[in-house]
């Protein structure tokens, strides 16, 4: 499991549900793409490119990782950004 904070959000990667190389790496080429490259590939799997800490300093949440992997993966990307609902 690949988990990073972002400033507003939590991005979750279930390698146990990755389908790489199938998808062709949707998410790592998504982020370079839509995000801030926080992504790269490793031993034929997604990895972190970055610190944790510059993960959650950099990353502009554009949601494209686990909308690529949606389309092209298995759904194994998670961006979970919490609600805050009025009373
Ligand atoms: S897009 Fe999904 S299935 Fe493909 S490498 Fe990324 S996490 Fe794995």
């Amino acid at each position: 499991m690949i988990s990073f904070r972002t400033r507003t959000a939590t991005v979750r990667i279930n390698l146990d549900e990755c389908v790489a190389p199938d998808c062709g790496f949707a998410c790592v080429k998504a982020c370079r793409l839509y995000g801030r490259g926080v992504l790269k590939i490793e031993k034929g799997k997604p990895a972190m490119a970055v610190t944790e800490e510059e993960a959650e300093r950099i990353d502009n949440e554009c949601l494209a990782c686990e909308i690529h992997c949606y389309w092209y993966g298995s759904g194994a990307v998670s961006v979970i950004v919490p609600m805050e609902v009025p009373p």
